[in-house]
């Protein structure tokens, strides 16, 4: 099969809203009067952004998911995307299991596909999303202040364990591998939270490499700090918290299997284990029930785990007030 073939078969789909898709030199897209596009590129690379056992059904939400993630951070709404897509070779169930993955979560948004690129090459898969946003409404990295409190979507830190049963370094039972694979491979973009905190959250990113770096780059372009809860956090894993082992690690009597996380293990899973696909965000403590109010209209659970300080840098403290090393440094693609 011929790229142009391949291009009409998996990637052609009649155009819906934009007023020209795939098959020009360009795509047109037709942004509402009195709004901004919202535009975002994400690359996933084999090995590194996702293993060769993933299914390429949930490649292709994934592969959509986290660019639509970003939009979410924005508090933009999605209009549509491009796909440059390069191939080690044509494999026709390979790309019709992608593009069901892709165009399933690609629908649930209202984003049309609307061009892209296609080669022979290693697997790489780079999608630039485009969305719309009031103008002067995004939601900006930079807009904390002392005293806002912090907050995080949904939960944090199950993709992260998944990968460590991946790597041969931990041990889930097999429920609740399943849970935390389907949490790393299909992640759920948080588009309806990010529109509905517009001119509610005074900042917001979300969270891809991991809570305490990607908070970190609010506080970096806000120019504060920030403290948080580590046990709140903690709370939010769910694989992870169904798994919590006694400390001293008695509770698997097999020594030949790898043991189950222990309580630091999953701290810093949920600390800035990510791939996690939440929104990160401050908001004054006036609009904590507009906040709430904010995460029922988009049935995303919301909850706070911190607030913003005057004083620069993260400080990350237990239950008993005392503050923790700082081991949970964000995961660095070049460290
Ligand atoms: P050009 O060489 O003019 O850039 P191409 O020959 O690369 O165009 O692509 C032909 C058409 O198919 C263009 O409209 C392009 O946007 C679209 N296209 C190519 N690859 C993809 C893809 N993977 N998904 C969606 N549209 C694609
Ligand atoms: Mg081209």
């Amino acid at each position: 099969m011929g790229e142009f073939d391949l291009i009409a078969r998996y990637f052609t789909r009649p155009a819906r809203r934009s007023p020209l898709g795939v098959g020009d030199d360009c795509a047109l897209l037709a942004p509402a009067a009195g709004m901004q596009l919202a535009v975002s590129c994400d690359m996933l690379v084999e090995g590194r952004h996702f293993l060769s056992t993933v299914s390429p059904e949930r490649l292709g939400h994934k592969a959509l998911a986290v660019n639509l993630s970003d939009l979410a951070a924005c508090g933009a709404k999605p209009l549509a995307f491009t796909l440059a897509l390069a191939l080690p070779a044509v494999q026709e169930d390979w790309l019709a299991g992608f593009a069901r993955g892709l165009f399933a979560l690609a629908d649930r948004h209202d984003c049309e596909l609307v061009g892209g690129d296609t080669t022979r090459g290693p697997l790489n898969i780079c999608i630039t999303v485009f969305g719309e946003v009031p103008a002067g409404a995004a939601l900006l990295r930079s807009g904390a202040r002392a005293s806002d409190d912090v907050w995080v979507s949904g939960s944090l830190g199950d993709a992260r364990l998944a990968l460590e049963v991946f790597r041969g370094g931990l041990s889930l039972p097999a429920d609740q591998f399943e849970r935390a694979r389907a949490r790393m491979e299909q992640p759920e973009p948080r588009v309806a939270l990010g529109q509905a905190l517009r001119g509610i959250a005074s900042a917001a990113a979300d969270v891809s490499d991991g809570l305490t770096g990607d908070l970190g780059h609010i506080l970096t372009a806000s120019g504060v700090g920030a403290t948080l809860d580590a046990d709140r956090v903690t709370a939010l894993m769910g694989v992870g918290a169904a798994s919590a082992e006694p400390a001293d690690g008695s509770g698997d009597p097999d020594a030949s299997r790898p043991p189950g996380p222990s309580r630091d293990f999953r701290r810093a899973c949920a600390l800035s284990g990510g791939d996690d696909y939440e929104l990160v965000f401050t908001a004054p403590p006036e609009a904590r029930d507009a906040v709430i109010e904010a995460g029922r209209r988009a049935s995303t659970e919301v909850t706070r785990i911190g607030r913003i300080d005057a004083e620069s840098g993260l400080r990350v403290l237990d239950a008993e007030g005392s503050l923790l090393d700082q081991r949970f440094g964000s995961f660095d693609h070049f460290a």
